[in-house]
């Protein structure tokens, strides 16, 4: 795997704050790599460093193999594009992306070229000659990218690039950027605080909190195995249950309950631990072969279109939340009545046993 990226043992002090603390990554060539975590978690500061526009206070950043911290920002052979597109608005749409190619002296004709495979690859060949100002929100946010990728950075840093999109706008953004990133097979590394932009887009997802990376890994294995509590809290939505582990393999819910979950190395009898299920692996009443299962009562049920959510009560104040989808039903008005006892069911390994 040849390295675009690498940070090694990278902390960030700003006084007393770590803003980024011991982080050590590799990001591969070629990768679409993101930063995720909730706001204040160190994200922007992470590619702040690797853009060059702040120095860590520990530790190594090497881009392409090359330790940089000599090196300016200018010269890091890295773009970046925030979330506000800072364009000129005044010019158009071909000079706000010529814009740095000028600078640098570009020959005429080779500004020319450059400029007009920019805008191909964002879809706005249509439009250099439009003011920036007349352009809509998503149009502006590619003539940004475009004026990014002319330089044909090798990594191209992206910080909430979409965050101020409408939800449409966004989503199909997401797929347009991973599309053009694809391509050109530029080295991404992307800042969002949007689970599910990280999940849609990326290779593989660094998830971030209190300035440290929890879990690095591909968007499957972060959703379907979260390493800690807060990954599973952070990435969609997961039902935390404390529990006390009673013996091998069986835990005792806060709630009274006992369920079999299979238990990590190194956690044993007496430990407090939390079991974490996803909504949508959870069966109301039509259990299947092999599942754990539960009793409850029906506390609430919201209709939300694709799905309804139900929220069942366990007792003592516990409560888990599963998710049907409403493949055959029209409204949940008739199912899920609240006061109704229900069983709640999952398979075994669907149920993760965290610290
Ligand atoms: P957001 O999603 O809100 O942008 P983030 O995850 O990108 O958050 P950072 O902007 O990296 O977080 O900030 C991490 C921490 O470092 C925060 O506590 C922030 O207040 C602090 N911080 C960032 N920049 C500075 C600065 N220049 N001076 C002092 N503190 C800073």
């Amino acid at each position: 795997m040849a390295e675009a990226i690498k940070l090694d043992r990278v902390t960030k002090r700003f006084g007393e704050v770590a803003a980024v603390d011991d982080v050590t990554l590799s990001i591969a060539k070629g990768e679409f790599f993101s930063l995720l975590g909730p706001s204040g978690c160190g994200k922007t500061t992470t590619l702040r460093m690797i853009a060059g526009f702040e120095q860590p206070s520990e530790g190594h950043i090497l881009l392409e193999g090359e330790p940089v911290e000599d090196v300016p920002p200018y010269e890091r052979n890295v773009n970046t594009v925030f979330q506000s597109y800072a364009l000129f608005e005044h010019l158009n749409v071909e000079d706000n992306v010529a814009f740095g190619l000028k600078r640098k002296k570009v020959p005429k004709p080779e500004i020319a070229q450059r400029v007009r495979e920019a805008l191909e690859l964002v879809s706005l060949e249509q439009r250099a000659d439009a003011r920036a100002a007349e352009l809509s929100g998503g149009q502006q946010q590619r003539v940004a990218l475009a004026r990014a990728l002319v330089n044909r950075p090798a990594v191209l840093l992206l910080d909430e690039p979409l965050g101020a999109l409408d939800l449409k706008l966004r989503r199909q953004m997401q797929g347009e950027l991973k599309d053009i990133q694809r391509e050109v097979g530029i080295t991404f590394v992307y800042v969002t605080h949007d689970q599910e932009e990280a999940l849609a887009m990326s290779d593989r997802i660094a998830v971030m909190h209190d300035g440290k990376v929890i879990q690095c890994a591909e968007p499957e294995e972060v959703y379907e195995r979260p390493d800690e509590a807060f990954v599973a809290g952070f990435i969609g939505v997961s039902n935390l249950m404390e529990g006390v582990v009673e013996g091998e393999d069986k835990v005792k819910l806060a709630s009274g309950q006992k369920v079999s979950a299979a238990l990590p190395d190194g956690v044993g009898r007496g430990e407090t631990v939390q079991l974490s299920i996803r909504p949508e692996k959870i069966a109301l009443d039509e259990m299947q072969k092999g599942m754990v299962s539960i009793e409850g009562t029906v506390e609430q049920r919201v209709y939300q279109g694709v799905n309804t959510q139900v929220t069942v009560s366990l007792g003592d104040g516990a409560r888990i939340v599963a998710l049907e989808q409403n493949t055959y039903i029209v409204r949940s008005d008739d199912r899920w009545e609240p006061g109704t006892k229900v069983k709640v069911g999952w398979h075994a390994d669907h149920c993760l046993v965290l610290r």
